[in-house]
C-alpha cells in the first residue's frame, strides 16, 4: 500500500526546490495533488516533472502568491471544488529576503520576508484547518529552517518568521488535535535547492562553490543535504503513520544545530 494512498495534498512553493521533491515522492507514494506557486513557469514545469514521475497521478495546479489572502482563498476553494477534500498540507513557500546586519536591514524586505514566510504560512492554516475538521482528519507540515530553532546571522526577519512558524506549529498541535488534525514543522539545514545556491552566491559572488565547501565542513556529515531527503520526512508525517507526532520541529540538517 502506497503511503499516501487516497489522500488529498495541497503544497505551496511547489514550483522548484523542497517543495517539487517533495510532490515528486507524494506522487509516487500516491497523493492527488494541489501545486501552488507563484512563479507560473516553474509550476507547469512541476506539474510535467510530477507527471512523469508518476504516470497516473491527479495534480492541478494554481498560480497564487500565499501572502495575498484572496489567493489563498481561492486555491483551498479550488483543490475542495476539484478533489472533495484536503487530506494533508505542505506549507512550504517561503523567502530568504536579504542578508544584512538587524540595523541596517531593508524594512520593506524585512516587511515581505515576514508577509510570506508569516502571514502566507498563516493564511494556509486558517483556510485549510475548517476542512480538515470538517472530516476530524488532516496532517499539517508547516515549513520553518533551523533559523526557526537557532540564531543565524544577518537573517533577522528569516530568523523571527521561522520561529513564528514553530510557534504557529504547536498552537495548532494545541486547538486541532481533538479534531484528529496532527501540525509539525520541519527545520530543514543548508539543503540544496535554488534558494541556498542563491545565498552562496550573496555570501561570495565571485565562487559560490568555496561557500558551499567551506560551509559543508562545520557539518558532522561534511555534506549538504538533498532535497530528496527532506521530501521522504515530510511524506512520513503527512503519512497515517506519523498519527501521533504533533507539535513538533524536526531539524533535518545531518546533526549540525547540535553542534557546539
Ligand atoms: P526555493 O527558492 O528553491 O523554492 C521556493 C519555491 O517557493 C519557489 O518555487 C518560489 O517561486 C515559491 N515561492 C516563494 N515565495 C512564494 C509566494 N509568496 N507564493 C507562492 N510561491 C512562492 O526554496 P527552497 O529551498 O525549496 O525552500 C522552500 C522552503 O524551505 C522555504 O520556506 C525555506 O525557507 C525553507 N528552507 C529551506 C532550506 C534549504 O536549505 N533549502 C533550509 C531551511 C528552510
Amino acid at each position: 500500500m502506497k503511503k499516501l494512498a487516497n489522500k488529498v495534498v495541497v503544497i505551496t512553493g511547489a514550483g522548484m526546490g523542497l517543495g517539487l521533491a517533495t510532490a515528486i515522492e507524494a506522487a509516487k507514494e500516491g497523493a492527488s495533488l494541489m501545486l501552488v506557486d507563484y512563479n507560473e513557469e516553474k509550476l507547469s514545469e512541476a506539474v510535467t516533472a510530477v507527471k512523469k514521475a508518476a504516470a497516473d497521478v491527479k495534480v492541478i495546479s494554481f498560480a497564487a502568491d500565499v501572502s495575498d489572502e484572496s489567493k489563498v482563498k481561492a486555491y483551498v476553494a479550488k483543490t475542495v471544488e476539484t478533489f472533495g477534500t484536503i487530506d494533508g498540507f505542505y506549507n512550504n513557500a517561503g523567502i530568504e529576503g536579504r542578508q544584512a546586519p538587524l540595523d541596517s536591514y531593508d524594512l520593506d524586505v524585512f516587511k515581505k520576508v515576514i508577509d510570506i514566510n508569516l502571514m502566507g504560512v498563516y493564511y494556509g492554516l486558517r483556510y485549510i484547518i475548517p476542512i480538515m475538521q470538517q472530516k476530524n482528519y488532516g496532517r499539517i507540515v508547516n515549513v520553518a529552517s533551523v533559523g526557526g530553532i537557532r540564531g543565524v546571522l544577518n537573517q533577522t526577519p528569516y530568523v523571527a518568521s521561522k520561529h513564528a512558524v514553530s510557534g504557529m506549529t504547536k498552537n495548532v498541535a494545541l486547538e486541532y488535535g481533538r479534531y484528529g488534525i496532527t501540525a509539525n514543522a520541519i527545520a530543514p539545514g543548508a539543503i540544496l535547492t535554488p534558494m541556498v545556491a542563491e545565498a552562496f552566491k550573496q555570501i561570495n559572488p565571485d565562487d559560490p562553490k568555496t561557500a558551499e565547501t567551506e560551509y559543508a565542513k562545520a557539518n558532522p556529515t561534511k555534506r549538504l543535504g538533498l532535497p530528496e531527503e527532506v521530501a521522504k520526512v515530510v511524506v512520513f508525517l503527512l503519512s497515517d503513520d506519523a498519527s501521533y507526532v504533533s507539535g513538533q520541529t524536526i531539524a533535518i540538517d545531518g546533526g549540525q544545530s547540535e553542534v557546539y
